[in-house]
């Protein structure tokens, strides 16, 4: 599909627009490196505005008065949007990003999926109470919080931002999303599917821009009480530090360095099969990659050759191409800091056991060859820190318990994988990895009603089903006294003296 590529304006109040100081910036084509369209630099100005349209939405717009029912409709008609506009989006986010196309639609689907999930559960929440013998009825509700910022990364830019958008206007709030600055196109988009979906001027705002200045200033911003931020963990700590000073409600979804554990029992055709996936697909550039093989020695060769086979064959190419597998890595910065670990690890002793190879046509795009590397210790920086691209590290283990120390050996702790046939085992691996998500003989196939999040230095708090709802409502408790309660009377001193200078007999 050839789609035509606007400049990506903000959108404030219902209105495209460009940025209060007309600044611009490129968004560039990860396969050839040349500019795609402009995109507004958003200021300070321009979150203000957008802060402050989102604000009067909340508060005296129609989102405020609207029935669930109604919100629901307008969420339903969101994800219809998406799904009309589906192939542009996926061709966009291509574009922008070097997802391939086939994978690029499965998350434009899923950005439809996110919107009808969540207008779904909206119809669903409920308050509770807690009757007091005869005394007292209590209950709960949850309210809206008010303007949610959501700041988002550049891999899979259209999905995660529905994943944080959807929640957010089905509870009643309203949002400002600032994009990454590296894949603004689909956010664009989704603006306008909001538009013509019917949603009110100021409900959903979207200012482009950096991060230090755009993002910055919305996390500053003392009327948006809500940041819910998916991104680097360093970015994350800053992001709390300066929201710290308005007591903000923080969601932090951060970085990974996920370990795939196998067993000697394991299925092996089909951990292999996983593996590939799990690092491979999306470029590597996926939070919950399995970007660490733990594997029992005695599988280590066998593994070491089946993923040498399959490496050598995967599709490294043009993302448009059906076939392609694995496409370029957004952005010429984020190449060289991939191919620099690719170094650090030859550096460090470190047998690159597989390489794929690149696209000898297309030399100027941000292609890195898919490479798995075997190392004999865990301390090596490919082994400890998230490259965040399709770079694997094998690491093999003598002992179940050798095998969850290496796993939890790192800072992070979003995902881990294991896969055993061994039912006992697969469950005490599974609760002794310091992981937020565990999927056992399995790769990452999620259900949107379980929390997804990390511990450690992969985040805070969870999103995913009502874990989502917790997040962007408030409770609200309200006490309501049935009878005359006991109410203890002070300031009432004259009449408790006067009855106490009667006599026994008189009182
Ligand atoms: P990043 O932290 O560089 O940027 C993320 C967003 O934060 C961008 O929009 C950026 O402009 C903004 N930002 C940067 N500095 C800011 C500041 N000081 N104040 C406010 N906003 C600021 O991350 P990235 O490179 O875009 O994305 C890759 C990272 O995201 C990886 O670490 C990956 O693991 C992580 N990620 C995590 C999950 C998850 O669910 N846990 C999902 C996807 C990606």
């Amino acid at each position: 599909m050839t789609v035509e590529v606007k400049p990506a304006q903000h959108f404030i109040d219902g209105e495209f627009c460009d940025g209060e100081q007309q600044l611009t910036f490129p968004t560039l084509n990860p396969t050839t490196n040349e500019v795609i369209t402009e995109v507004a630099e958003g200021t300070a100005a321009d979150i203000e505005r957008a802060v402050a349209a989102a604000r009067r939405a909340f508060r005296d717009g129609p989102w405020a008065t609207m029935t669930v029912q109604e919100r629901v409709q307008l969420l339903h008609a969101i994800a219809d949007g998406i799904e009309r506009h589906g192939e542009e989006l996926a061709t966009l986010e291509t574009l922008d990003t070097g997802l391939p196309i086939a994978q690029a639609r499965g998350q434009a689907a899923r950005a439809a999926r996110n919107f009808r999930y969540y207008a779904e559960m909206a119809t669903h929440l409920t308050g509770e109470s807690y009757p007091v013998d005869h005394t007292f009825l209590n209950y709960t509700m949850r309210r809206p919080v008010g303007v949610a910022g959501l700041i988002t990364p550049w891999n899979t830019p259209l999905m995660l931002s529905t994943w944080k958008i959807a929640p957010c206007l089905a509870t009643g709030n309203t949002a400002v999303l600032k994009p990454a600055e590296w894949s603004p196109l689909t956010a664009t988009k989704l603006a306008e599917i909001v538009r013509d979906a019917g949603v009110p001027p100021g409900v959903f705002n979207v200012v482009h821009g950096f991060g230090e200045t755009a993002g910055a200033a919305l996390v500053a911003h003392p009327h948006v009480p809500l940041i819910s931020f998916t991104g680097e963990s360093v970015t994350g700590k800053e992001i709390m530090r300066n929201g710290a000073s308005y007591l903000k409600r923080f969601s932090m979804e951060l970085g990974g360095k996920s370990p795939v554990v196998v067993f000697d029992d394991a299925d092996v055709e089909r951990a292999v099969d996983a593996v590939v996936f799990g690092i491979f697909s999306l470029n590597g550039e996926r939070c919950t990659a399995g970007s660490r093989l733990l594997v029992a020695r005695s599988l280590l060769e066998t593994f070491a050759e089946r993923l040498q086979e399959r490496v050598r064959h995967i599709r490294v190419g043009d993302p448009f191409d059906e076939q392609t597998e694995v496409g370029p890595l957004i952005h010429a910065d984020h190449c060289a800091r991939v191919k620099a670990y690719i170094q650090s690890g030859e550096a460090e002793g470190a047998r690159v056991a597989a390489k794929g190879t690149n696209p000898a046509h297309l030399s100027r795009g941000n292609f890195v060859p898919p490479t798995v590397f075997v190392a004999t210790t865990h301390d090596l920086r490919i082994a400890q820190e998230e490259i965040f691209g399709p770079v694997l590290v094998v690491v093999p283990f003598d002992s179940e318990e050798e095998a969850v120390r290496l796993a939890n050996d790192v800072s992070y702790g979003l995902a881990a994988y294991v896969w055993t046939d061994d039912l006992r085992r697969a469950h005490r691996v599974a609760q002794a990895i310091d992981a937020g998500m565990v999927w056992v003989n399995s790769h990452n196939v999620r259900d949107l009603r379980t929390p997804f999040g990390g511990t450690k230095m992969s985040g805070i708090g969870r999103e995913g089903g009502l874990h989502s709802f917790e997040f962007f409502t408030e409770w609200k408790t309200v006490h309501v006294a049935l009878g005359q309660h006991p109410i203890p009377r002070f300031g009432d001193q004259q009449e408790a003296e006067e009855g106490s200078a009667l006599s026994p007999k008189q009182k």
